[in-house]
């Protein structure tokens, strides 16, 4: 399976972007696949998921029609391959912050890493917001984000780590996962640091990093910054301090901070839709906010009655899908069945 990736395109065109690559977002491309529409899928978060593969990757999911249970990874796996044959074109790593309307009614999406997207109709899925890296309060920390401090960094490869001495900062899986994959880039020493040395990690994880941490490859420390030191952009040293408040400065030329990562609605604030509680308010037969063009599925949405459940946020899609056809060709779309429509099986790709 291919799903076409774009990083820094000049502009694309599209039949519909879906802002939102979480579960109803990525539903959202299949529904939209079955009418014949090509999406453009766009998330802040480097991978797909939102919720389901960001707050509960590990816990499992009772309430989804026809599956006993199943984790949030399994159920984006799952949504992953269904959209597969529609092949959407993914922009990850990239918040969408600009939706403007065209003169010929179209919609130009522009990105926070400079992609422009004009696109006939957009579905919203945002969900309860951009999921984006918490930050550190620091003097002087801002200078050197991009250059050598890194929110939850997507690619250690894209890092210069060879021969430097790395900070890992945090306790939960990413920074434990970061801290072990930095080894394999030869850097000059590896700290994983840690208000108190606990981590929240799969136990096979925890006892990679124990061997580690006996070989001498990846010190442990539980500490907190207090300060850091730098020359332009290139971080020097940071000063920690430990549980016995004594201080202590660390070497440090490239600090990877892993302090979690939450939603904020953002950008959705600011494109003048009308909003009720931070959520879109939408028309339950069609899902179409008050702008024509502009649909709103999944927890973005608020109607009389709305629930925040997966289930409910894939009904949304499929009548959203309805309406986007009916809508981009001002014909009525009839109902027809994945199990017996020959037109459906041309576009899934699948025999009779
Ligand atoms: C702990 C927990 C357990 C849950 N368990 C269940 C359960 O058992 N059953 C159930 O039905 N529901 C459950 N839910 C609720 C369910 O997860 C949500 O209803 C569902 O994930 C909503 O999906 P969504 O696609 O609408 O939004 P999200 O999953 O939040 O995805 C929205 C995506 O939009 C992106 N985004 C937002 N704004 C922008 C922007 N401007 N530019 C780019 N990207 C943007 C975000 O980064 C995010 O990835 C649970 C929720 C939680 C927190």
């Amino acid at each position: 399976m291919s799903l076409a990736t774009t990083a820094n395109p000049v502009l694309n065109e599209t039949d519909v972007a879906v802002i939102g690559a979480g579960a109803v977002g990525m539903f959202q491309v299949f529904q939209l696949g079955l009418q014949g529409l090509q999406a453009h899928l766009i998330d802040a978060l480097p991978h797909l998921g939102g919720q389901c593969a960001e707050l509960y990757p590990h816990k499992p999911i009772y309430d989804i029609p026809g599956i006993k249970a199943c984790t949030g990874a399994e159920l984006i796996e799952r949504l992953r391959e269904q959209m597969a044959p529609f092949a959407p074109t993914l922009h990850l790593g990239q918040q969408v912050q600009s939706l403007q309307q065209q003169e010929d009614g179209r919609w130009l999406l522009g990105t926070s890493t400079g992609t422009n997207l004009l696109a006939k109709a957009v579905v919203i899925a945002a969900g309860v917001g951009s999921f984006v890296p918490k930050t550190l309060k620091m003097d002087g920390i801002e200078a050197l984000v991009g250059a050598s401090v890194h929110y939850h960094p997507a690619n250690l490869e894209a890092l210069s780590l060879q021969g430097q001495h790395v900070l890992v900062h945090g306790g939960d899986e990413p920074a434990v996962q970061a801290a072990i994959d930095v080894l394999q880039y030869q850097p000059a020493s590896v700290t994983l640091m840690h208000r108190r040395e606990v981590f929240a990690a799969p136990q096979a994880l925890l006892e990679q990093l124990q061997a580690h941490k006996e070989a001498g490859r990846i010190q442990v420390l539980a500490a907190q910054p207090l300060s850091l030191q730098a020359q332009a952009t290139q971080l020097q040293s940071v000063q920690v301090s430990l549980p016995d408040a004594s201080t202590q400065i660390l070497p440090v030329q490239q600090w990877l901070v892993f302090q979690g990562i939450s939603p904020k609605l953002g950008p959705v604030a600011e494109w003048g839709l009308e909003l009720v509680k931070k959520q879109l308010p939408v028309d339950t037969g069609t899902f179409v906010t008050e702008a024509p063009g502009i649909y709103a599925v999944g927890d973005i949405n608020i109607y009389p009655g709305k629930r925040k459940l997966l289930l409910c946020g894939f009904h949304e899609a499929t009548l959203a899908g309805f309406s986007i056809a009916e809508y981009l060709t001002d014909k009525p779309v009839l109902l027809q069945y994945t199990t017996t429509s020959t037109r459906l099986h041309a576009l899934l790709g699948v025999a009779p």
